[in-house]
Order: structure tokens, then C-alpha cells, then sequence
């Protein structure tokens, strides 16, 4: 034979490569998919996401190494951004700077919180592929990223998108997914769902009034699993809605704009 062909690792990718964002990708089965040296979970008939954080490392390699050992580099240039400063007064001093006797019941929660999201990463399902609808409609009043300074106090950027909307909105699901959170009451985002999507992907609800799922419950796209409230650290009714993946969190506009 005169010429010896090397067949590569197909790889096709959807999505925006830029700081918040999440990308699709969609390769052979049983390849092994890595982002800068960490396994991407990838599904039986070779889906996988990935995700940006809000300040990612700007230059980060996808290695994609076939079922026949062909290895496939890519190298993703992320595109920076620059975020708002929104600023909040007349929230509960206790909300902001909370006194130390509820320093335990805060770190609490952190960690039950952050418990749920490992057990997203080892959901394997890609229940994503099922589609998606907007979980509630209404103006957005906070974006993802913003560096925040709430009665006057500089803090943690805001992780998510707020959209106003009386108290007892229904909220749907999504995607299809399993419940993996819930508490009527956390001390910063009140009444908390957390769902996730399969392939470390996780969506979060906050400020709830109501809350209509259990934990480990299966849920579909388009379900309502609860209601819009005022519970937690707001100044008034609204839903939070935050994106994850593999413990990163991302802008839920860019998830949205996936499924366009
Ligand atoms: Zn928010």
C-alpha cells in the first residue's frame, strides 16, 4: 500500500468558548475526553459538556483520544469578559454581616450544598439530551458575574441570573434530571432546589416560596417543582437561577443560547 491513512478522533463542538460559558461536544463512544489533563465525562453514544468559569485560564487543551488510540488535541481560546458592579442596599444587616452565632449553621449549609453537587458530577445520564425549556419568563434583574457590594460591604460576585417575579410563580424543570437538593430554609438562598442533569451538570432554584419535589425524585422538562418567592437574602420576590458544572459555575445565558 502506497499511503497509510491515520483516521482521526471526529470531534464536533457546540457553544460559545468564553468565560461563563458551556460547550457541547459530540464524539466517538468510548473515547476518553480530557480538559487540561481532567476527565470530561463522556456518554454511551459520546456526548459530553464543558464549562467556563468567570475567570477561567484563558488557553486550556482538549485531548480526545479515540476507541483505536488516535489522540485528537484542540486547543480552546477563551475569551474573556468584563463584569458590572451592582450594588444592593437595604438588605438585613444579619444577611450581610452575619453575626458569629450563625457562622456554623452558614458553613453547614455550605457543605451539605456542596455534597449534592459531587453527586451531580457522578450522575452519568445524559438527561440534557432530552431538551430544554425556559424555567420561568420575566425581567432579569441580575446577571451573572457581577462583582457585588450589598450595604456598602464588598462580596462574592453574583453566580446566577435573578428574574422578578411574584411570590407563587411556578418554576418548571429545565431538563430532565433528579432532584438532588432541597431545604425549605438556608440561611443566604431560603427555600433551594438544586437539580441535576447528568454528566456533572446541575441546575440550582433560590428564594423559593414553595417547594413541590423531594430529593431523589426524578423530574421532566417542563415540571414545575416549585414557586417563586422572597426567602433567603433579597429585597423582594424573584427567582435566582444558577448553572454547574463539575463545580464550576457558569452563566445560565449561555445555556440557554446552547439550546437555541
Ligand atoms: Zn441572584
Amino acid at each position: 500500500m502506497l499511503f497509510s491513512f491515520t483516521i482521526r478522533a471526529e470531534t464536533l463542538i457546540k457553544g460559545e468558548i468564553i468565560a461563563g460559558g458551556i460547550l457541547i461536544i459530540k464524539t466517538l463512544p468510548n473515547s476518553i475526553v480530557k480538559l487540561d489533563d481532567n476527565i470530561v465525562p463522556i456518554s454511551d453514544n459520546g456526548y459530553g459538556l464543558i464549562g467556563f468559569e468567570r475567570k477561567p485560564k484563558n488557553i486550556q487543551k482538549l485531548e480526545i483520544v479515540s476507541p483505536t488510540n488516535q489522540t485528537e488535541e484542540i486547543t480552546l481560546n477563551i475569551k474573556n469578559r468584563s463584569y458590572k458592579i451592582q450594588k444592593i442596599d437595604g438588605l438585613e444587616k444579619e444577611k450581610v454581616e452575619p453575626p458569629q452565632e450563625l457562622l456554623d449553621r452558614i458553613y453547614n449549609e455550605k457543605i451539605r450544598v456542596k455534597k449534592s453537587r459531587n453527586e451531580a458530577n457522578s450522575l452519568k445520564t445524559p438527561y440534557y439530551l432530552n431538551g430544554f425549556v425556559m424555567p420561568v419568563k420575566g425581567p432579569i434583574t441580575g446577571v451573572y458575574g457581577s462583582q457585588r457590594i450589598l450595604n456598602g460591604v464588598p462580596k462574592s460576585p453574583h453566580y446566577g441570573l435573578d428574574i422578578a417575579l411574584p411570590t407563587g410563580h411556578n418554576i418548571k424543570a429545565p431538563m430532565d434530571g433528579v432532584i438532588i437538593f432541597t431545604d425549605n430554609d438556608l440561611f443566604y438562598s431560603g427555600g433551594t432546589i438544586i437539580i441535576a442533569h447528568g454528566q456533572g451538570l446541575s441546575t440550582s432554584y433560590l428564594h423559593l416560596s414553595k417547594i413541590l419535589v423531594e430529593k431523589n425524585q426524578n423530574v421532566r422538562k417542563g415540571d414545575i417543582i416549585g414557586k417563586v418567592g422572597a426567602t433567603g437574602r433579597v429585597t423582594g420576590a424573584h427567582l435566582h437561577w444558577g448553572v454547574e458544572w463539575m463545580g464550576k459555575r457558569l452563566d445560565p445565558e449561555y445555556l440557554i443560547k446552547l439550546f437555541d
